[in-house]
């Protein structure tokens, strides 16, 4: 049985109407089309407010005709003719080149929905050439007056439209398709959506799209959301539970953790205690493990991942550590060699492949891990390439997995005769909704605590808007860490006047926003970078006598480890950096971190970098340095890092201040497979109840072969997402 949902919309719609919403929209089945739901819904007799129309962005807006007025170009032959609507407060004009016919259907006091891109011209706002569809007035003053009422209030559904099909293109294919689409089966069970008192399915589809009253499409949505939590929950519990079916090779730890245990400088928390077990009970099951490790910056995972290696390698395993970048896959590798102590190192030989290596060091390295005489492989994505072969691959390690996407996840995971376990290490929380939604397949384990001794790092926001003198100031206070032997850091989000944002590093791309609302504020300043920063300190008479070096992702790799490796001796006092040094760098006698322009990066972003300092016994001092106006956006961003050190409560506060889809990164965003309805940053509670829903339904039949419906509709994501995926290629 086919649902009427994988129609082709060709099948139903005229070959042109469903053209242009397969080109303009990527919509190509019937189900593409009633999941694309009305962004909103405006009312005929309530115009928009025009005031608050954002520049540049395609807007779908109901408004009255005030006057009209054709009149010839200045320069050019033609005539141009303008109209101006309004809400009855702002007024917005639109233009139409050489289309004076117009007039007569755009008289004033007609009403209708308008659609176009905002833009500005001798400071007023307009539309040029916008797409309209009047209201038919004839048809109003015909009616009585209730339902002249009724058809004032009646919301029109307004969807996402493009500039090829406007909203009310895609409202009449959506119509055309509703009154013949046969009848649905619902992909939630009638008990679970009886209990929630959810409308079904083909109802909810309905009142989504035409509605008559308000109450009904939010009544829709509601059921529409549940269901794509729903959907959502059962595909990755299904997932985790293929995962679960297929075979690992169960490891014991032993004698080599005993060993390294006893031979620890110092106790592990209680965390670090508890998510090791944790971590062992999974190691010592015949399947896959599937683990996530969230812990703050510094709480110590990486030693968690070592032990999880120990185990491994006492019945022969290989562990592969897949790091984000070069600086750290090397700084994993020394500081690797160094924990394990002189005797294991010579019995596990931990072995470093990077994409840089040299050809010589590189072959060693790959004939250590084919032969199985390293049970420890450092690497970057050279890891993943062809080349790189291991005897018995036990474990993958994943460190900070937000730079990692599940394909890569994967090829490592094919790289062994059976599947490995998988660890995944994040400093980034992730708020429990979330990490539900996007590792659903994952289980769960967290270190909140911070190893004893740690100092608190104290932060503070620089706002130069205010004190633009506090700027010697900086200068000075980093000058009087070094007086005492500590060593700091310098980041700026430029490599240099030319490179403008930070040089080939993955970011979390918040720069964008700043700049968007500065956008108003006059000529763009230009914003700190490596290149000028270093000369300027280096000339700088407080730091006179310092070595000051720099650090970015341009460097060839050996020389940012060679800088590195210096800067971990002590040998270089101050490092200018870009966010290469962003994750895991862990220098413990660096105390002091200037963060320049530091509303160009992310709430996380800045958290991870503060993360830096205050690593070791001695207190750590982050300045955030902004010159963002107090109350905008970007400031705010930073104050919020300055308050806090609980990177789950930054978690939070960043998710309310960006967008989903930079939340969710390459995996949910975007696309026919991406998220509706479902907003991760407000539907945690619906989240929470559709998993608990789709678990039980999953333990009494795992299979779904009592509920095809519910089949059919993680086959349409599965198939919408392989599309995606293959799309990419
Ligand atoms: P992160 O979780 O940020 O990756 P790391 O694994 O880099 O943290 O650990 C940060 C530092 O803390 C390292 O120098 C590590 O040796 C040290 N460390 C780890 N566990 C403990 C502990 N239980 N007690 C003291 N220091 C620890
Ligand atoms: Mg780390």
């Amino acid at each position: 049985m086919t649902s009427p949902l994988d129609q082709k919309l060709s099948a139903v719609l005229g070959g042109r109407t469903a053209t242009s919403m397969q080109r303009g929209l990527g919509l190509v089945t019937v189900g593409d089309l009633m999941t694309h739901y009305p962004r909103r819904y405006a009312r005929r007799g309530e115009l928009t407010a025009l005031a608050q129309l954002p520049l540049d962005e395609a807007v779908t807006i109901v408004a009255e005709v005030r006057e009209v007025r054709n009149r010839p170009m200045r320069n050019k032959r033609g005539s141009i003719l303008e109209v101006s609507i309004s809400d009855g407060t702002g007024i917005l004009t639109l233009t139409f080149f050489n289309q004076a016919w117009r007039a007569t259907e755009l008289s004033p006091g007609v009403r209708g929905i308008f659609a176009g891109k905002v833009g500005q011209y001798r400071g007023t706002r307009q539309l040029a050439h916008p797409d309209y569809e009047l209201f038919d007035r004839e048809a109003l003053e015909l009616k009585k007056p209730e339902q002249a009422k009724a058809w004032a209030e009646q919301p029109i559904p307004i969807y996402p439209a493009t500039s090829t099909v406007a909203s009310w293109q895609i409202q009449k294919a959506v119509e055309v398709v509703l009154d013949t689409l046969g009848p649905l089966e619902d992909p939630v069970p009638d008990a679970v959506g009886r209990d929630r008192e959810l409308l079904p399915f083909a109802k909810a589809l309905e009142l989504v799209h035409r509605p008559t009253l308000d109450s009904e499409w939010r009544a829709a949505r509601d059921a529409l959301r549940f269901q794509e939590a729903f959907v959502l929950q059962s595909a990755l519990l299904q997932q985790r539970q293929k995962q679960r079916e297929s075979e690992a090779v169960a490891r014991n730890s032993g004698s080599l953790l005993e060993e390294f245990d006893a031979a620890l400088p110092f106790v592990l928390t209680g965390d670090q205690q508890t998510v090791g077990e944790q971590i062992f009970h999974d190691l010592a099951e015949p399947v896959p493990m599937n683990r996530l490790v969230q812990g703050e910056v510094g709480s110590g995972k990486t030693l968690v991942a070592l032990r999880a290696m120990l185990a491994v390698a006492q019945s022969g395993g290989q562990s592969a550590l897949l790091a984000p970048t070069e600086v750290l896959a090397h700084q994993h590798f020394r500081s690797i060699v160094r924990t394990l102590g002189p005797d294991l190192a010579a019995r596990l030989r931990p072995t470093l492949i990077t994409g840089q290596l040299p050809a010589a060091e590189r072959k060693k390295a790959l004939l250590a891990t084919v032969s199985g005489a390293s049970r420890i492989v450092i690497g970057t994505h050279a890891l993943l390439g062809d080349a790189v072969s291991f005897v018995d691959l036990g474990l993958v390690v994943v460190d900070e997995q937000h730079r990692f996407g599940v394909d890569q996840r994967e090829a490592l995971r094919l790289k062994g005769a059976k599947p490995p376990h998988v660890l995944v290490l994040t400093a980034t929380p992730i708020p429990r909704t979330v990490a539900m939604t996007v590792f659903g397949d994952l289980d769960i384990s967290s270190i909140a605590e911070l190893p004893a001794g740690r100092q608190p790092i104290s932060s503070h926001v620089v706002p130069l808007a205010e004190k633009p003198g506090w700027v010697s100031r900086i200068w000075q206070r980093l000058a009087e860490e070094l007086a005492v032997g500590r060593q700091g850091f310098v980041v700026c989000p430029a490599i240099d006047a030319k490179t403008p944002e930070s040089g080939g590093e993955p970011s979390g791309a918040p720069g964008s926003t700043a700049a968007s609302e500065d956008a108003d504020a006059g000529p763009p300043r230009p914003i700190a970078n490596v290149s000028e920063v270093l000369a300027s300190l280096r000339s700088n008479a407080v730091l006179a006598g310092k070595r000051i070096e720099a650090l970015h992702g341009k460097l060839p790799s050996g020389e940012k480890d060679e800088l590195m490796r210096a800067f971990a001796a002590g040998d270089i006092d101050v490092l200018v950096a870009t966010t290469v040094i962003e994750v895991g760098v862990d220098v413990p006698n660096a105390s002091v971190m200037v963060v320049l322009d530091a509303d160009r990066f992310g709430v996380s972003q800045l958290h991870q970098l503060r993360g830096r300092v205050g690593r070791g016994g001695v207190p750590g001092l982050c300045l955030f340095v902004t010159a963002a106006e107090v109350e905008s956006l970007a400031r705010e961003r930073v104050e919020a890092v300055a308050s806090t050190l609980d990177g789950f409560e930054l978690a939070n506060k960043d998710l309310e201040l960006r967008r989903e889809g930079d939340v969710l990164g390459g995996m949910q965003s975007g696309g026919r497979s991406s998220l509706k309805l479902l907003r991760v940053a407000n539907d945690g509670q619906i989240i929470m109840e559709a998993r608990e829903a789709a678990q039980a339904l999953l333990a009494s039949d795992p299979t779904l072969a009592n509920h095809p419906a519910l089949a059919e509709a993680l086959r349409r994501r599965l198939d919408a997402r392989a599309e995606a995926f293959l799309g990419k290629n």
